[in-house]
């Protein structure tokens, strides 16, 4: 048996491509970052052409550097970000337009009207989720009706869908000449159109959209030999190697933290944060605004669930004080900058760029500042931002204590974020509880890895998972409880500023 495992995770900021050992420790990586298309207020693409091409380049350049081939690699996993929808011809290979980001609120209205007769608790009850623009299928009803020539070109069988895990692996298993259209349980578990009992595409779900159900990829578990097919010998790979596991962006950081058993989570800190909490084999229902979710299925296992607690917009805050206010120059000097300051100065900063997710699901809401005074600075703006990266994992972490019954003695992170020493304190001071940051901090693409290597034998067990798993660093919470609740109660009050903001 070869001695790697490869992984390409598909994300919202950029597509890596990692190899990993029989350690899980990390071999190679290369990265590139896509173009985000904002084309109009709460629009979000992406490029679907552009995202094949750097996936491509991706894996070209990682096994150049490392000297490694197709050969070395036992599998292949795939993990991308989740909702992201993808229509294509597939005689032509051509997508019929840009790919709607899960950040987009294009679909508000078809959201908002599933919930006016009856049919949003019919998705509630058999999907998990809620009836939200978030999800793909309201994202699929849109393209079939804003495009040109979609919805007939779906009936004949030319236009089809996929996430972008359903997209790569198309193109990575001959595109035009047969490519495979599959895709996992987690990501079909994020259109709205899956059913959480059958695990399959659900017709009455399928009609409220409008979708032709010869669109939709097949479904098959997150892990499996065989599943997925194998890399096209003229690929980027150069050479046939089995892809044996996908799994959506979060799924696969939760099985990179080896959150295996009941009881355990995690928080990933990427463009937006996602904490699961592993429920085993028992799908628990939210009464506090928490998604219920497919965690992973491998093989022929019974499927795993999770809560999920899920936020549109963390890091992408920080890229917004780079990218359009131009107070930073990277990431990583939000750090810098926020540490001129002792604390926000009274400052709190609501990013509600896309409304806002979990546990408020408020689709009008809009960013907010609010506590404004004259001594206010841009580094008081950037440890705002930071700060309301770790507020609105708070108010999910009380939602998901309160739907079930967990209190976490520890929250384990991973994610871009977690690169920021300061941001990773300041979670700890406002959840009042450490964070624990392990070696390897690219868990997803550790996760997809595990999943395609468990598929083959590369690895025995879950149990053999666990024993890779090594912290970092560990923060302890430093503020008084007093503090940390008068810090809450601004925040909870600066939320309700950003309620009712969106234009009718
Ligand atoms: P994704 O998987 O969603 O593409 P990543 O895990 O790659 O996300 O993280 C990228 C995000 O992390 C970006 O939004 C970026 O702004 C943020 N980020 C990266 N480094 C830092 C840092 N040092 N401090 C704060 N934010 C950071």
């Amino acid at each position: 048996m070869p001695d790697f495992v490869g992984a390409i995770d598909q994300g919202t900021t950029s597509t890596r491509f990692m190899i990993f050992d029989h350690d899980g420790a990390e071999v190679a990586k290369f990265q590139l970052e896509h173009q985000q298309i904002l084309p109009r207020a709460g629009w979000v693409e992406h490029n679907p052409i552009e995202i094949w091409t750097r996936t491509a380049a991706v894996i070209q350049t990682t096994l150049q550097r490392s000297g490694l081939h197709d050969s070395d690699l036992a599998a292949l996993g795939v993990t991308n970000q989740r909702e992201t929808t993808v229509v294509w011809n597939p005689r032509t290979g051509r997508p019929y337009s840009n790919a709607i980001v899960w950040q987009d609120t294009r679909t508000d209205r078809i959201a908002a009207a599933l919930d006016q007769d009856g049919r949003g608790q019919i998705i509630r009850d058999r999907t998990g989720l809620r009836p939200e623009a978030y999800f793909s299928g309201g994202k699929i009803q849109w393209i079939l009706e804003n495009v040109d020539g979609v919805r007939a070109a779906a009936e004949r069988g030319e236009a089809i869908f996929g996430n972008t895990d359903t997209w790569t692996l198309w193109n990575l298993t001959g595109g035009v000449n047969g490519g495979v259209h599959v895709t996992d349980v987690t990501n079909a578990g994020r259109t709205m159109l899956m059913d959480l009992d059958t695990l399959d595409w659900d017709d009455e779900l399928l009609s409220f959209f409008g979708i032709p159900r010869r669109m939709l990829p097949q479904i098959r578990p997150s892990a499996e030999p065989g599943a997925y097919g194998v890399t096209l010998r003229h690929g980027p790979l150069g050479g046939e190697v089995p892809i044996t596991a996908i799994l959506g962006d979060q799924q696969a950081a939760t099985v990179g933290q080896v959150c295996f058993s009941p009881g355990e989570a995690k928080n990933t800190y990427g463009t937006g944060n996602f904490l699961l909490l592993n429920t085993g084999t028992d799908r628990v229902r939210s009464d506090s605004g928490l998604l219920t979710t497919v965690a992973y299925k491998f093989g022929d296992q019974p499927a795993v669930f999770a809560l999920e607690g899920s936020i549109a917009v963390t890091g992408s805050a920080v890229q917004w004080l780079r990218d359009q206010l131009h107070i930073i120059t990277s990431a990583a000097q939000s750090e810098t900058l926020a540490r001129q300051v002792p604390d926000n100065g009274g400052m709190y900063f609501v990013p509600a760029f896309s409304g806002l997710f979990a546990p408020y699901w408020r689709a009008d809401a809009r960013g907010a500042i609010v506590g404004l005074s004259r001594c206010n600075t841009d580094a008081h703006l950037a440890r705002a931002t930071l700060e309301a990266i770790c507020y609105q994992s708070r108010d999910v972490v009380e939602a998901m204590q309160r739907d079930s019954g967990v209190i976490l003695d520890v929250l384990k992170v991973d994610g871009g974020v977690t690169a920021n020493n300061l941001c990773m304190q300041l979670q700890s001071d406002i959840l009042g509880v450490p964070v624990s940051r392990p070696v390897v901090a690219e868990t997803t693409a550790l996760g997809a890895a595990y999943a395609a290597g468990l598929a083959v034998g590369f690895w025995r067990d879950v149990e053999e998972l666990r024993t890779h798993w090594a912290e970092d660093r560990r923060w302890e919470p430093g503020w008084s409880g007093e503090r940390r609740e008068k810090g809450y109660a601004a925040w909870r009050k600066a939320v309700t500023k950003a309620f009712d903001w969106a234009e009718p």
